[in-house]
């Protein structure tokens, strides 16, 4: 039987990034991007382990661009797959997942679910992913689709943390409640901190910290609850997303400045975070370097930023009643020893001690980061999301 291989898509508004996995195995052969998709320079990035390809070209839809992509894919005579048939499924990341707690393959009805509802409840992510799906059914129409959610990790969360202060008819009516999202890259760090602690059913603490960053808290292998919310920009301070905010003080400042609905929204969503703190940027780099120089604006965002990460870790160990591991992932979880340093200092009455200089040489890899005398193990995973859709493609696709 010919190899075969699954192809991971990730659509965003203006971006389509893609890898290739053979099939049961954690091997990726190729990987890629189409950025600027809608304009005439839309950059086409694609790498395998013989080539190397950028290019710029006019790209004015998400399909022509996973064209573009297949077009490389299974070029006749360097393409790595040598026939469309040897794609097993596509595996499409989804923000919102809805009422779904697993991946699903995809039919009429899940499509009718996902346009109806889920559209509605993330109108900023949802329909580009659909786009992907739709761009496959018509190029590929004999290859299975899978979506994978960012929110069915959280669907075991219960009613009690998912719910508002609000009146409920607001979640009855509007399906308003805490979602959470990142749930694919927890689950993953989740699972491969459980090899780690050679346990099947762990308690952890997962913080996902990019320039979206939120944090998860694991019982016996089920998240029970989770920093994000309705919307990706509850919770942890983050590039340019608040975090929680109180919503008085936002009514106040529409009020005060007579903004509108979407100029709050951009304000809180593209302005704030460190971002917004800080004056400078939303990367933690630019804050670290300006942290260095004294700058006390950017020391403040460092603060604030590592603070709130604490906050929750605290909540989640009460929450826990303690835990197995903490895990930090993703841009700043996986590369910036001085976030997490900060972050642990002076939690040793809880059981965790960083080993300082481990945490130091820790960067960009797999490595576990506590003393030998922590009660809390702390690791570092670096996140794998298209890998772990790649996994629940192999366990719902059959070959
Ligand atoms: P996202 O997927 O949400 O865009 P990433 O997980 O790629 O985010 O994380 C991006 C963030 O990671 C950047 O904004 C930057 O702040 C941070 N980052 C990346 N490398 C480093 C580093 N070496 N030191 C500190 N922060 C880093």
């Amino acid at each position: 039987m010919p190899e075969r291989y699954n192809l991971i898509l990730n659509c965003g508004s203006s971006s389509v990034k893609y890898k290739v996995f053979i099939s049961n195995t954690e091997t990726c052969i190729a990987k890629g991007i189409v950025e600027k998709i809608g304009s005439r320079e839309a950059g086409i990035k694609h790498k395998t382990e013989n080539q190397k390809i950028h290019k710029v070209a006019e790209v004015l839809s998400h399909k022509k661009a996973i064209q573009l992509i297949l077009n490389f894919l299974l070029h006749k005579e360097k393409g790595i797959i040598k026939n469309a048939s040897n794609i097993k499924a596509v595996g499409h990341r989804f923000v919102h997942g809805g009422k779904y707690s697993d991946a699903v393959i995809v039919t009429k009805e899940v499509k009718t679910y996902l346009k109806d509802v889920t559209f509605e409840l993330a109108p900023l992510h949802n329909p580009y992913n659909f786009q992907g799906v739709e761009a496959i059914e018509d190029i590929l129409p004999e290859i299975p689709n899978i979506c994978v959610f960012d929110t069915s990790f959280h669907q075991t969360i219960p009613d009690y943390a998912f719910i508002y202060g609000l009146p409920y008819r607001y979640f009855q009516k509007y399906k308003i409640r805490r979602y959470g999202f990142h749930g694919t890259s927890h689950n993953y760090v989740y699972l491969e901190a459980a090899k780690l602690l050679k346990k099947k059913k762990a308690s952890v603490i997962t913080c996902h910290l990019g320039n979206g960053s939120s944090i998860s808290a694991i019982k016996d292998g089920m998240c029970i609850d989770t920093t994000m919310g309705y919307t990706p920009l509850e919770g942890l301070i983050m590039g340019t997303r608040s975090g929680d905010v109180d919503p008085a003080a936002v009514l106040h400042i529409m009020m005060e400045e007579e903004l509108q609905i979407h100029e709050m929204e951009t304000i809180l969503n593209k302005q704030s975070g460190l971002l917004g703190i800080s004056g400078i940027s939303n990367d933690m780099r630019e804050i670290l370097k300006e942290k260095g120089k004294g700058n006390p604006r950017a020391i403040l965002a460092f603060r604030a930023y590592c603070f709130r990460v604490k906050k929750y870790i605290g909540a989640y160990l009460g929450e826990l009643n303690g835990c197995d591991a903490i895990v930090f992932t993703a841009g700043i979880g996986e590369n910036a020893p001085q976030v997490r340093e900060e972050v642990l200092k002076n939690m040793e009455n809880l059981g965790i001690k960083l080993d300082t200089k481990k945490n130091a040489q820790v960067v960009g890899e797999k490595g576990i980061i506590s003393a030998d005398t922590s009660k809390i193990k702390v690791f570092v995973i670096p996140t794998n999301e298209e890998l772990m859709i790649s996994k629940i493609i192999d366990k719902l696709v059959k070959e």
